[in-house]
């Protein structure tokens, strides 16, 4: 009997390596400009036609090849980029499998043309469904040119996954993106239907980032650069206005190759972590350079992939990176600062007026007041407060006491000169050259968030009884959360019992949110903390529970604030790290130029 099992013939191997190696156009363009790069490529060209279906053609003028080596490339496993398995532990080349260019000629028609500067004449070799048909001497530039055609002409189940031209094009485009971020020494120019989509010139790498994610961005880049031990991270991270609703602004990768990674996008995502919104995204392109043996790429063909040796090392340096250039707030530093008197003339009355402003603040209680008084200013306010009743008295204790150090020059904020209220919800204020408008919840909140968590983080969240206990019914799980954390609630300031059943006892909560509703309070922590999941652990919930409790201190909706009030908020702003957006990631100030409206009024 004949055996049952056979060895594959190539093509067949090749055919299958194709259908994890080569997904879509994209995939393609992907090897081949990686084959490009590592070739040394300066001046690389993407064209394209029907979505990369049709015909698809990359050029390089890179080292090129000998037809002895272009014929070469064409076997399966033959690479010239590694050539033993201990190489594999040092791998400097995005390439090293050996396996892309048999893949691609195996489901396609395919022309492979490349010269080496040493030979005046370079090789043109052609192939079909992976049966080389043709090789013949041909005349062209140093580089190589491929040329696939009919992707998946003999895949048809493949061709059937292929999406609309529109669709593949998009995906082509952030391939050539995410290779054009990596080498921004590199020219790139990508022409789809004759049309030229992205063509970029070498440069840096803030102008080269700047032109992939667009220019209203660019202006929201934060160069980051750090050296450990253990790895160099650099590259540009944005501020909070710059967040969108996908991960597609992040650029990450590992010794130059762009990866997709949970333990990377984590780190980051931590980092930005009450500073932009929960869903939302920030941009960055982050470049983590690590010793080749401490991260493994060959854990999928595409080497999207990695797997790092020392993974929480990596995860946290990354973390710290990336909150320390935020801790600053750079987003606010490209406001001129400049205050609207000397700072030496102003720098005494300044510190008694924003004491004074403090005292008043924390000892007023705040008021609300009707409707039809939409726009006050300072100075017509301070004629008519007492001709108006107050509608609604919020008893609310004030969280935001600017601290201890008034001795300081005026930060940004305490450098604006308050105009006045709008609808009782945002504060107007002038600087030297711009109108900048102020979300007073969202700061507040911002404040409170702040300052509990300095509170949190010296051991000091001051908690309050309840004078009398107050009992809850909340979800079985809900009160099993309360049992989980009940000693890390107790360190934010709660004392909850569980009373048999659902029903929990509130006995104490945070001073900061005592005046306020206070079951309220413990349902949305106890809700945050549930849903999070039994597998977060406390600290990384620390901050959304802070926020909430935050969230829960600061008045909602329209509020009345006089001018000493408002200086006294935007005092303690500038005592604030992350004073740009509230512990949601929503923005807290907006300015618009003088510039800009003029633009609207049309002077210019
Ligand atoms: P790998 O990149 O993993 O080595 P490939 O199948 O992608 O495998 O390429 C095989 C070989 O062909 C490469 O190792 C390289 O020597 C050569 N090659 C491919 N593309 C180019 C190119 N654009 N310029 C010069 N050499 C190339
Ligand atoms: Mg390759």
């Amino acid at each position: 009997m004949a055996p049952r099992i056979t060895i594959l013939s190539e093509t067949v191997t090749n055919k299958i390596a194709a259908g994890e190696v080569v997904e879509r156009p994209a995939s393609v363009i992907k090897e081949l400009v990686e084959n490009s790069l590592d070739a040394r490529a300066t001046d690389i060209t993407i064209e394209i036609t029907g979505g990369g279906k049709r015909r698809i053609c990359v050029t390089d003028n890179g080292h090129g090849m000998s037809r002895e080596d272009a014929l070469l490339s064409l076997e399966r496993h033959a690479t010239s980029k590694i050539t033993s398995d201990s190489d594999l532990d040092s791998i400097l080349t995005l390439g090293f499998r050996g396996e892309a260019l048999p893949s691609i000629a195996s489901v396609s028609r395919f022309t492979l043309a490349t010269r080496e500067a040493a030979h005046l004449e370079g090789t043109e070799i052609s192939v079909e469904g992976g049966r080389i048909r043709d090789v013949r001497a041909c005349g062209m530039p140093t580089g190589t040119a491929l040329t696939i055609e009919h992707l998946f002409f003999n895949t048809p189940a493949r061709l059937k996954f292929m999406k609309s031209n529109e669709t593949e094009n998009g995906h082509v485009g952030d391939v050539v993106s995410r290779m054009a971020v990596s080498r921004p020494d590199a020219a790139f120019l990508y022409v789809s239907d004759g049309r030229e989509l992205l063509r970029l010139q070498p440069g840096d790498l803030r102008r080269r980032f700047s032109q992939v994610v667009g220019k209203e961005t660019s202006s929201q880049l934060f160069e980051i650069h750090t050296q450990s031990d253990h790895a160099s991270i650099s590259g540009f991270i944005s501020g909070p206005a710059a967040a969108r609703s996908g991960p597609n602004g992040m650029f990450t990768y590992i010794n130059g190759r762009f990866i997709r990674d949970k333990v990377v996008q984590h780190a980051i995502m931590q980092a930005y972590r009450g500073v932009i919104d929960r869903g939302r995204y920030p941009v960055v392109a982050l470049f983590i350079e690590l010793p080749p043996d401490e991260v493994d790429v060959n854990v999928h063909p595409t080497k999207h992939e990695v797997r790092f040796r020392r993974q929480t090392l990596i995860h946290d340096s990354i973390l710290e990176a990336v909150a320390e250039v935020l801790r600053t707030s750079p987003w606010l530093s490209h406001h001129t600062i400049r205050a609207t008197k000397p700072l030496s003339a102003l720098s005494q009355t300044y510190r008694e007026r924003v004491a004074q402003a403090a005292q008043t603040f924390l000892a007023m209680p705040s008021r609300s007041f009707s409707p039809a008084q939409n726009f006050t200013t300072a100075e017509t306010r301070q004629s008519t407060t007492t001709g108006i009743p107050p509608e609604t008295v919020h008893e609310t204790t004030v969280s935001f006491a600017p601290e201890n150090d008034t001795s300081q020059s005026p930060g940004y904020f305490s450098s604006l000169t308050f105009i006045g209220q709008l609808q009782r919800e945002y504060l107007l204020c002038q600087s030297a050259n711009e109108l900048v408008i102020i979300d007073q919840h969202a700061a507040s909140e911002r404040v409170a968030f702040q300052n509990l968590k300095k509170e949190f983080l010296s051991g000091a969240v001051e908690s309050q009884r309840l004078l009398f206990p107050e009992t809850l019914e909340l979800s079985f799980s809900e009160v099993a959360t309360a049992e989980r954390f009940r000693h890390d609630l107790t360190t934010l300031g709660f004392e909850l019992e569980p009373f048999g059943g659902n029903t929990l006892v509130v006995a104490a909560i945070p001073r900061i949110a005592a005046e306020k509703d206070p079951l309220g309070l413990v349902r949305d922590i106890l809700e945050g903390l549930t849903q999070l999941g039994t597998t977060t652990a406390f600290a990384n919930a620390c901050d959304e529970l802070l926020s909430r409790i935050a969230c829960h201190t600061v008045i909602r909706g329209a509020h009345y604030l006089d001018s000493n009030q408002a200086q006294a908020l935007l005092f303690s702003m500038d005592q604030t790290d992350f004073a740009a957006s509230c512990p949601h990631g929503r923005p807290v100030s907006h300015s618009i130029t003088l510039r800009e409206l003029e633009k609207i009024f049309k002077r210019t």
